[in-house]
């Protein structure tokens, strides 16, 4: 009997509770389908169904603009209808990160050129700049490149205002007379001041030159220096020391063995990280069968990636013949990096003088480390 009332009383508190389950899940379904507004019905019944809409948008907002790469983007977007739908909102696009726009070059397809349209679309200057240099260099579809690449640059995008500066210096696009050097030096000025570091290099060597601007060797000088330094600033930030040992920071006889940073201070800098634009082009190119065309070169600093838009665009090295660049900034850079010593005649000094475009690099190496003794 006891048994039984026990019985009883366990199945009178059973229905009891089932019946508060039932309420307490009802009351759940009606609050969620408050918070979603217009979703539809009961959904799976877990807890991110209950986030408000908003959080899941301002999540989303925080993905796309620290993602390290599309994966981790995509992969969020493909997870449920939901995710889809609040994902390629215009607000969460116009945040994108270049790292969450980086599209590898074997990855190109016409689903991945509409993505970036609808990213720029939205708003997000990254993607004006990465479809822009596509389609400018990959697609030879000039206008709507240089267009896109200017939307970026109005917006004070560094790297967008460098790039339509190599563009007037070169007169890209277009033939000789097309060179506009007084326009390039104004946006290589503009993304200078923004801290692009191949712009202050740029504007550095033209300054001692004389290139587009009245020559002016000191101011010269002080851009190169700078240019050194927040390049070495850009490179400790992204490499936190009790992650990566600073070795590279010590001393060393061996310059000409060292990474192409700061090497005339002494210091063994490793490279920056490429642009995901860059990359893209260098990748492009280098594929079989997508060369830029016949007589037409790649810039050989590796971390550029322009193609010449005709025959003889690009500069090249005197003493060798062998490498072209599209700007002094890349042919610094890539003296510094790796061509100092496969250049042939380069350790000899009757042969540097003989050749006047390697002047200003050699020069310019020996002023810079006399100004860092
Ligand atoms: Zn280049
Ligand atoms: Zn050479």
């Amino acid at each position: 009997m006891a048994a039984a009332t026990g019985n009883m009383c366990v199945d009178g508190g059973d229905t009891a509770a089932k019946r508060k389950r039932e309420e307490f899940s009802w009351e759940e379904k009606s609050s969620r389908k408050k918070l979603k507004g217009s979703a539809e019905g009961d959904g799976g019944g877990d807890l991110f169904d209950a986030l408000p809409d908003d959080i899941v948008h301002s999540i989303l907002c925080k993905l796309s603009s620290t993602a390290g790469c599309p994966e981790d983007f995509i992969n969020v977007l493909i997870t449920c209808k939901r995710l889809n739908s609040l994902g390629l909102q215009p607000m969460v696009l116009s945040k994108s990160s270049h790292k969450m726009l980086a599209i590898k070059a074997k990855n190109w397809s016409e689903s991945a050129r509409r993505f970036l349209v609808r990213c720029v679309e939205s708003g997000s200057v990254e993607a004006s700049f990465i479809l822009g240099m596509i389609l400018f260099y990959c697609f030879q579809n000039r206008g709507e490149g240089v267009a896109l690449i200017a939307k970026a640059a109005i917006t004070s995008h560094a790297a967008a205002l460098y790039s339509l500066a190599v563009i007037q210096f070169n007169g890209s696009g277009g033939s000789k007379n097309n060179k506009d050097l007084r326009a390039g030096v104004a946006l290589c000025s503009r993304a200078a001041f923004l801290g692009h570091v191949d712009a202050m290099r740029e504007l550095g060597h033209c300054f001692q030159d004389g290139y587009g601007v009245s020559r002016n060797i000191m101011e010269g000088r002080r851009l190169l220096l700078q240019a050194n330094a927040r390049e070495l600033a850009l490179v400790i930030t992204a490499t936190p020391g009790a992650v990566v040992p600073r070795a590279w920071l010590r001393w060393s006889p061996h310059r000409h063995l060292q990474g192409p940073l700061m090497s005339d201070f002494g210091c063994n800098v490793p490279a920056a990280e490429t642009h995901p634009a860059n990359q893209f082009l260098y990748d492009w190119f280098s594929s079989p069968g997508r060369e830029p065309g016949p007589d037409l070169r790649l810039c050989s600093n590796s971390g550029c990636g322009r193609p010449e838009t005709r025959m003889h665009e690009f500069r090249r090295c005197s003493v060798c013949g062998t490498v072209n660049y599209c700007s002094r900034a890349c042919q610094a850079l890539d003296w510094k990096y790796k061509h100092k010593a496969d250049c042939g005649p380069h350790n000899s000094g009757a042969a540097i003088n003989r050749y006047g475009d390697l002047n200003a690099l050699i020069n310019l190496n020996e002023d810079d480390a006399a100004i860092a003794i």
